[in-house]
C-alpha cells in the first residue's frame, strides 16, 4: 500500500513512512492510494472477532510494509494497555448503543490512536537508528494520552505545554504525575493560545527542527485515523443484527468521524454518519447548507471539541472533488484569502448523501445528561452527550443507532456535578492520582526559554 497527499505534491510513499512524515512535505494530509474494499464474506467472518485480532486484520492492509509478527506485537502491546477486556465495548442503553472508547490510560478516546502510535514511533526510530522530541501544546486531553503513549519509550522524549493552572486539576495530574525521565510538561503562565504560539514558533526555526528531530503527534498524523477505524467495524459486529447502520460522532477536528467515512468506504455497511457539534459548528454548517465559513472560537462544556479549523477535514475533501489536489490546493488558498470555502449544490448534496449533523449547546449537553442519567442510571460526559442528544434527535427508531462515546464522564466532573447535582464517581485510576508525586516546569510564555529547556533536556 503506497500513500499520496491531498495537495498532490509528494512522490507514493509507503506506510512506515507515511507515520513518520505526520502532516505531507508538501502541506496537504496523507491518504492511502487506494482504499481497500472487504467483502460482505469477510465482514461477516469478522464480526465477532476479539478486538486485537481485528485491529490486526484491518491494519494490517494499511501497513504493508511492517512483517505481520511485529504489527501483531504492536497491536498486542498497544491495546494491552486497556482496562476492559473489550478494549471498547458496546452497551445498549435506552434505545441507542453506546460505543465505550475511554478504557484506556487517560479515559479519552485519544488513547486509542496514541496507544498505537507510541508503539510505531519506537518500532520505526529503533529500525531508522533516530531519536526524536516531540514536542505539542494541549489545553487538556491531547497531551495526556500522547505521554500516556510515549511515556518509558526509547528513542523518544516528549514535552508537552499547557496554560498554568487553566486546565481541570485532574487533566493536569495525569500529565505531571507521569515521572519517566523521557516525560517533560511544562505549565507556560499564560492561555492555551500562547502555548500553541510557542510551539508553532518553534516548529518553523527549521534549524532547531532539524538538529532536535522535533516530531509532533497531532490528529493528523495517518496512524492515528487508521487505528481509529477498527472500532467502527467492532462495534457493528457486536450490534445484535448486521444491519445498516448510523453512528453518531461528537466531532471536533474531524479525525474521528473521518475514521467513520473511511471505514463506509471500505464496505462496512454505514447508512449515515451523524456529525454532533457544540457551538462551535462549523462542520454541522457545511452539512446542513455547505457554508464553511470561519468564526471565533467559543469555550463550551466540551473543550476539546472547541475548534473552528478542523484540519482532517482535508482529507474528506480531497475525495469530495473526486481525488482532485487541484481543487484542494485551490479551496484551501480560497480559504486563506476569503476565510471560507464555497461548494456546488451537487457538492453539497454528495456530503448529505453521507452525513446528517446537528448543533447542541451547553444548554442541551446539560440536559441530555440529566435526562439520559434519569431514564437509564447511566452517566454521559459532554462530549458524548452532544453525540447522544444529535441521535435521540435526529435518528429518532433507527433500530441500531451507535453512539461514540468519547470521554470517561469523571474527566468532566464540574460539568456533570452542574447537570445531575452529583460529579461522576471517579475511576480507580483517576482517583489514585490524588497526591501522587508530580513533577512540571513551570515558566513565562516565552519561546526562548522553551527552547533553552529543550535543548537542556533532549
Ligand atoms: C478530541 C476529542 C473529541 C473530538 O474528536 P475529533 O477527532 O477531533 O473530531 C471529542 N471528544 C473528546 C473527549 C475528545 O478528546
Amino acid at each position: 500500500m503506497k500513500y499520496i497527499s491531498t495537495r498532490g505534491n509528494i512522490a507514493p510513499i509507503g506506510f512506515k513512512e507515511a507515520v513518520m512524515m505526520g502532516l505531507a512535505t508538501d502541506g496537504g494530509l496523507i491518504l492511502p492510494e487506494s482504499i481497500p474494499q472487504i467483502a460482505p464474506e469477510t465482514l461477516a467472518a469478522w464480526a465477532k472477532l476479539p478486538y486485537r485480532e481485528l485491529a490486526f486484520n484491518i491494519i494490517s492492509l494499511f501497513a504493508t510494509d511492517i512483517p505481520a509478527a511485529d504489527l501483531k506485537a504492536l497491536i498486542d502491546r498497544s491495546y494491552g494497555t486497556f482496562e476492559h477486556q473489550e478494549t471498547t465495548p458496546l452497551v445498549q442503553k435506552d434505545g441507542v448503543y453506546i460505543l465505550e472508547l475511554f478504557h484506556g490510560p487517560t479515559l479519552a478516546f485519544k488513547d486509542v490512536a496514541l496507544q498505537l502510535l507510541g508503539n510505531l514511533f519506537e518500532y520505526l526510530l529503533k529500525e531508522r537508528g533516530e531519536k526524536m522530541n516531540i514536542l505539542g501544546a494541549t489545553s487538556g486531553d491531547t497531551g495526556s494520552a500522547a505521554i500516556a503513549g510515549v511515556r518509558g519509550k526509547e528513542n523518544i522524549n516528549i514535552f508537552i505545554l499547557h496554560p498554568h493552572l487553566k486546565t481541570s486539576p485532574i487533566q493536569a495530574l495525569q500529565m505531571t504525575s507521569v515521572l519517566d525521565a523521557n516525560v517533560h510538561n511544562i505549565a507556560v503562565e499564560g492561555t492555551f493560545d500562547d502555548c500553541q504560539n510557542i510551539v508553532k514558533t518553534l516548529f518553523n526555526d527549521l534549524e532547531f527542527k532539524k538538529e532536535y528531530a522535533l516530531g509532533a503527534v497531532n490528529s493528523i498524523n495517518w496512524a492515528r485515523v487508521l487505528a481509529q477505524v477498527v472500532y467502527y467495524f467492532y462495534a457493528w459486529g457486536r450490534l445484535p443484527e448486521q444491519g445498516k447502520v448510523v453512528f453518531s460522532v461528537p466531532t471536533g477536528n474531524f479525525g474521528d468521524i473521518f475514521a467513520g467515512y473511511l471505514a463506509k468506504r471500505m464496505g462496512l455497511p454505514v447508512e449515515k454518519l451523524l456529525l454532533a457539534t457544540n457551538e462551535n459548528n462549523i462542520l454541522s454548517r457545511f452539512v446542513q447548507s455547505g457554508d464553511y465559513s470561519l468564526g471565533q472560537v467559543v469555550q463550551t462544556v466540551s473543550p476539546s471539541m472547541d475548534i473552528q479549523l478542523a484540519s482532517n477535514l482535508e482529507r474528506y475533501l480531497y475525495y469530495l472533488f473526486n481525488e482532485s489536489a487541484e481543487r484542494v490546493r485551490s479551496a484551501f488558498a480560497e480559504l486563506q484569502q476569503t476565510g471560507k470555502i464555497v461548494f456546488s449544490a451537487e457538492e453539497v448534496q454528495r456530503v448529505q448523501s453521507e452525513f446528517l449533523s446537528c448543533t447542541v449547546n451547553e444548554a442541551m449537553t446539560l440536559e441530555t445528561i440529566a435526562s439520559f442519567n434519569k431514564e437509564t442510571g447511566y452517566v454521559l460526559d459532554p462530549h458524548t452527550a452532544v453525540g447522544v442528544r444529535g441521535a435521540l434527535e435526529c435518528v429518532k427508531g433507527h433500530p441500531a443507532v451507535v453512539c461514540l462515546a468519547t470521554a470517561h464522564p469523571a474527566k468532566f466532573g464540574e460539568a456533570v456535578e452542574r447537570a445531575i447535582g452529583t460529579p461522576a464517581p471517579l475511576p480507580p485510576q483517576l482517583a489514585a492520582l490524588q497526591g501522587k508525586e508530580t513533577r512540571c516546569e513551570i515558566m513565562a510564555a516565552d519561546k526562548e526559554l522553551v527552547k533553552a529547556f529543550v535543548k537542556a533536556k533532549a
